[in-house]
């Protein structure tokens, strides 16, 4: 669905209502409406995008600023014993909603919810080379320099 369609969008311009717990001028945050706990919050940018790579630097910034303070009351409100943040970026992640959010879910001690890593290590070495080399050129805003190695996502 295009921006038109985005529900979230919808949500950010009041024609859809949400249960919302706080708002500022870049973020909206509002109770997910099929939680996996009780006090499930979802945070998302006000602007449109799709996943966390085309957010500004400062809404993201704000992003997490709303999630902290957040997290700051949920143990009061919702007596959990610890939380969760997660962002589904993409369809292969588990994104649903294309419009990016940041998921805190309560957690409460013998919950029986489980993120479990399998992940193959082999090759972990080459992913760090490569990956430490790319995030330090896009830290510096100098990711063209990298036209004289090879392309990251031929490493693998
Ligand atoms: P994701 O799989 O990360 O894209 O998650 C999308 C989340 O949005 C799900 O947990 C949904 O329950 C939640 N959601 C979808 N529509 C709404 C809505 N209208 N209000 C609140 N939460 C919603």
């Amino acid at each position: 669905a295009g921006i038109m369609e985005c529900i979230f969008c919808k949500i950010v311009d009041g024609k859809i209502p949400c249960a919302k717990v706080f708002e500022s001028k870049t973020v909206l945050c509002f109770l997910d409406i099929n939680p996996g706990n009780k006090g499930h919050v979802l945070v998302i940018p006000k602007q449109h995008h799709v996943t966390m790579e085309t957010i500004p630097a400062d809404v993201a910034k704000d992003i997490m600023d709303a999630a902290r303070k957040l997290c700051l009351a949920l143990p009061a409100v919702t007596a959990c014993d610890g939380y969760n943040l997660l962002m589904n970026n993409g369809v292969a992640a588990g994104q649903e909603v294309m419009h990016c959010h940041l998921h805190i879910m309560p957690r409460f001690a013998n919950d029986d919810f489980r993120f479990k890593f399998m992940g193959d290590t082999e090759r972990m070495y080459d992913i760090i080379v490569v990956l430490k080399d790319s995030a330090g050129f896009i830290y510096s805003g100098t990711l063209s320099k990298m036209s004289g190695k090879k392309d990251p996502s031929m490493c693998f």
